[in-house]
């Protein structure tokens, strides 16, 4: 019988891990069936998934109708060239389904193969943009600080992940950052509503320090999950979304994690009541089952393109006809209304449930949930002279390995457990989840009164 945590640790890389810790830990757990709501590893252990992968899976795992679209797709075209001239029927299909899905709001399409190309896509669609209508000169994209958007160099300078971007620089240039609006921690040290949104302001007093003849685009998350589902005020997005038009700046929205339901709606930007110039997505757009990113303009964007733009190259799996079938199937799963009222259902319910269950107990911070998105923040102990007081990193691997023993899969990353289970999951699944996080959080009251 293959070992298969060992033969993972000898045969593939482990990125954002080291294959040191994997090796004291005995991982990776290694992921061999799943159906509906659950995962199951190669030793047979069964986990509820509490996070839909990493935000991907919101129908579910083993979904029917997914399964059997992507067979008759594979059966009737399993691959064709999608650019230079060339189409395939699934992929405009796919193309039309999502246009219609935000009521041709946006009406174009590019397809890539996930988050990062479909930022990087969007972002370099935005310089095209300006160049071919004779601003060639506007090219720096900004971005707030705490985000995440990918990790091609593009991206990966546009996110504050400063560990892995020394080491892998020079980054390239043309990028800012503005500040978070992390209500709860403010970056600028008010407190809401007296600030005047000043988080928004920042963009504006960014964009004429830069020049507005030298910025291209502003790139954001409608709520960042990598700031801990910090959600913005109500008048943050309509101040932003008036700076960008003010400035001619496009909008770029990535909807990599918050889009295709998981907030409640097709897209998050539609609950801020804002449309950007540009939407990034992936993730759930097949819930998993195919690789596949798409970068979606508005109809003023596409219109305001000129038609003899000459784009840049793309990808070889642009439009992947099986890919492309997998999405349909899955939007039309998700995208109906009674799934949008489940979402809000069950965002009430899991909100209910992690402060009934958590509220009070030690070494719990914040609780956020905005749709099926959640964090909770996992409070620190105070430092005690003589004592060493464990890191943020250290508790976040203990609660991860306390809650797979459990028998529940997330994540939780710097002192942060992140939750978003699959957007058809029973209602009392909430509950459940919520019961493993207060067990966890016991153990972690009760290791760190040991030490
Ligand atoms: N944007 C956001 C907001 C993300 O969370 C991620 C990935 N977690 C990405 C972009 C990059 O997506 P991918 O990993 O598919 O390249």
């Amino acid at each position: 019988m293959t070992d298969y945590p060992a033969t993972a640790r000898e045969r593939i890389w482990q990125f954002g891990t080291s294959h040191r810790k994997m090796a004291r830990t005995g991982g990776p757990v290694v992921f061999d069936t799943a159906d509906g709501c659950h995962l199951v590893d190669s030793t047979g252990r069964r986990y509820i998934d509490a996070l839909s992968g990493v935000w991907v899976v919101n129908a579910g795992h083993s979904h029917p109708d997914i399964v059997a679209a992507m067979t008759a797709q594979a059966t009737r075209l399993g691959y064709a060239l999608s650019e230079e001239g060339f189409a395939n029927t699934a992929a405009v299909d796919l193309a039309t389904r999502l246009t219609d899905a935000v009521d041709g709001v946006y009406d174009r399409v590019y397809f890539t193969t996930g988050g990062s190309e479909s930022v990087e896509m969007a972002l370099r669609m935005a310089r095209l943009y300006h160049s071919a209508r004779g601003k060639p000169g506007k090219r720096t994209v900004i971005s707030r600080q705490g985000s995440y958007h990918g990790t091609t160099l593009f991206t990966l300078g546009l996110s504050s992940y400063d560990i892995f971007s020394r080491a892998v620089g020079p980054l390239p240039d043309g990028l800012a950052k503005v500040v978070h609006p992390t209500c709860a921690d403010c970056p600028l040290g008010r407190s809401y509503p007296g600030c005047a949104v000043g988080c928004a302001q920042d963009l504006a007093d960014t964009i004429e320090r830069l020049g507005p003849d030298t910025v291209a685009a502003f790139v954001a998350e409608p709520v960042s999950t990598s700031a801990g589902v910090a959600v913005p005020p109500p008048e943050y997005w309509p101040a932003v979304r008036e700076i960008c038009s003010r400035y001619d700046v496009l909008l770029v929205a990535d909807e990599v994690v918050t889009g295709i339901g998981r907030c409640g709606d097709v897209l998050a930007t539609r609950r801020f009541g804002i449309e950007a110039d540009i939407v990034a997505l992936a993730k759930a757009l097949t819930s998993g089952y195919a690789p596949l990113g798409a970068v979606l303009t508005h109809r003023d964007i596409t219109t305001g393109m000129p038609a003899n733009a000459l784009l840049i190259p793309g990808f070889t799996f642009t439009g992947h006809p099986v890919a492309c079938a997998a999405a349909t199937a899955n939007l039309d799963i998700l995208c109906r209304p009674e799934v949008h009222d489940g979402v809000h259902r069950k965002s009430a319910r899991l909100a209910t449930a992690l402060r009934d269950r958590l509220g009070g107990r030690p070494h719990v911070g914040g609780i956020r949930v905005f749709g099926l998105l959640a964090a909770v923040d996992l409070e620190p102990p105070p430092t005690v002279p003589g004592r060493r007081t464990p890191s943020a990193a250290e508790l976040s691997q203990l609660m991860t390995g306390w809650l797979l023993e459990s028998g529940l899969y997330t994540r939780v990353v710097e002192g942060c457990v992140q939750l978003g289970p699959p957007l058809l999951a029973p209602d009392d699944l909430m509950d459940a989840i919520a019961d493993h996080l207060a067990s966890a959080f016991d153990r972690l009251a009760e290791h760190l009164g040991r030490i």
